[in-house]
C-alpha cells in the first residue's frame, strides 16, 4: 500500500470556518461568540468534503493519507488560550469523523493548542483525548508566533513535556508552522520552508534526542532548505563539535516528499538516506495548479518518485510505505490489525 504522510484538511465544510470566524468576532464582542460547538453537520457531509482528496488518491495511486486540520487555520498567534483549546478540540474532532467515516483513506493527526508564551504543558490534556481516539502523530507548531519567532529553540527544556508525552505515546511530531502574520513573510512560500530549516538548525545546535532517543520528528516540505544545503549543515555540526548528521539526528529527523519538482526530488534522495524520506504530497495543499512544463499537478509527488531510476523496489517500499509504518507505530499496528501488515523485515 502506499501511505501519504502528508495531507490537511484543506476542503473543511464552511460551518467550521463559519465557528472559527465567530470565535475570533467574539474576541472583540462577546455577543458575537458561537453559542455551540455543534456545528450540525451529517456523515454525508463530512464524508463529501473530502471526496476531492479521495478522487485525487485513487488517480495518483496512493492509498491512505495521514489527514490533520488545515496548517494555516490552526492559528497559535489568534487568540486567548480558551478559544486556542476550543478550535483545536473542534478541529480534531472534526479529523476523527473523516477518519472514522473512511479508515481506509485516512488516519489521523492532530492540532495542539499552542499558545504563545504558554507552557506547551497546555497541551498535554488534547494529546491524550486525541492518543484514546486513535490519532497516530500530531503537528507541533516551533513558532506560536505566526512568523515573529519568540518561541525557545526546539532543544529547549520548555518543550519537554510535550516530548515526554509524545513518548510515551508513541506518537511522532511533524514540524509544522501555521499561518504568518509577519507581512514579511509568506505562509506557504517563505514562512514554511523557512521553519523546516530553522527546526533542522535547532535540531543541529542541540543534545535533544540523547534526552529523548525514541522521540520522532518529521520536518516536512523535502527538510526545506536543508537537503539542498547538506554540506553546510555537515560543516556546522563538524564546527559545534557534534557528531556527524546520521549519529546526531537522522535515527530520529525525517523528511518527506513534498517537494514540487523532478530535480529537487532527485536531489532529496541522492542526499538523504532513504530510510529516512516518507512520501508525502500535502495534497490538496499549498499549489494546487498543473505545471505548464509537465502537465501534471505540481503536488503529484509520486510521479516524481516513480521517474528516479536509482530507486531499488525496497528504497521505493521503505519510502512509499515500510519508513511510515516505522515513524508512525499507531498506525503500523491500526493497520496491521485490520489485516493489513507491512512486509517483515
Ligand atoms: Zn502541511
Amino acid at each position: 500500500m502506499i501511505i501519504d504522510i502528508h495531507g490537511h484538511y484543506t476542503t473543511e465544510p464552511a460551518a467550521m470556518l463559519q465557528f472559527r470566524d465567530k470565535q475570533l468576532a467574539g474576541l472583540a464582542d462577546p455577543g458575537r461568540r458561537p453559542t455551540t460547538s455543534d456545528l450540525g453537520l451529517s456523515d454525508d457531509e463530512i464524508i463529501k468534503s473530502v471526496q476531492p482528496q479521495v478522487k485525487m488518491q485513487q488517480a495518483r495511486g496512493s492509498d491512505l493519507t495521514i489527514f490533520s486540520p488545515r496548517a494555516a487555520g490552526m492559528g497559535h498567534h489568534v487568540g486567548t488560550e480558551a478559544v486556542g483549546q476550543e478550535w483545536s478540540r473542534l478541529s480534531n474532532d472534526m479529523i476523527h469523523r473523516v477518519c472514522t467515516l473512511l479508515p481506509d483513506n485516512f488516519a489521523a493527526v492532530g492540532q495542539l493548542p499552542q499558545v504563545p508564551g504558554v507552557s506547551p504543558k497546555n497541551c498535554i490534556p488534547e494529546l491524550e483525548r486525541i492518543a484514546g481516539l486513535g490519532f497516530v502523530g500530531v503537528n507541533l507548531n516551533p513558532d506560536t508566533s505566526g512568523g515573529h519567532w519568540n518561541d525557545p529553540p526546539l532543544t529547549d527544556r520548555y518543550w519537554y513535556p510535550v516530548y515526554e508525552k509524545l513518548v510515551e505515546l508513541k506518537m511522532p511530531a511533524m514540524i509544522h508552522v501555521t499561518g504568518s502574520c509577519n507581512p514579511a513573510v509568506h505562509h506557504t512560500g517563505a514562512h514554511y520552508i523557512n521553519a523546516d530549516t530553522t527546526a533542522f538548525m535547532q535540531l543541529i545546535q542541540g543534545n535533544l534526542f540523547k534526552d529523548f532517543p525514541e522521540l520522532k520528528f518529521v520536518i516536512p516540505h523535502g527538510g526545506g532548505a536543508a537537503p539542498y544545503h547538506w554540506g553546510r549543515y555537515r560543516g556546522l555540526a563538524m564546527m559545534l563539535k557534534k557528531p556527524t548528521l546520521a549519529e546526531h539526528l537522522l535515527k530520529n529527523v525525517f523528511f518527506d516528499t513534498c517537494v514540487y519538482h523532478l530535480p529537487g526530488m532527485s536531489l532529496l534522495t541522492e542526499v538523504v538516506p532513504v530510510d529516512n524520506i516518507l512520501f508525502g504530497s500535502e495534497m490538496l495543499g499549498a499549489v494546487r495548479d498543473i505545471d505548464p512544463e509537465t502537465g501534471n499537478y505540481f503536488d503529484d509527488t509520486k510521479r516524481y518518485i516513480d521517474q528516479i531510476g536509482r530507486l531499488s523496489d525496497a528504497d521505493r517500499y521503505k519510502l512509499l510505505e515500510g519508513n511510515a509504518r516505522k515513524v508512525y507505530p499507531r498506525l503500523d499496528a491500526q493497520l496491521a490489525k485490520r489485516g493489513k501488515p507491512g512486509r517483515p523485515a
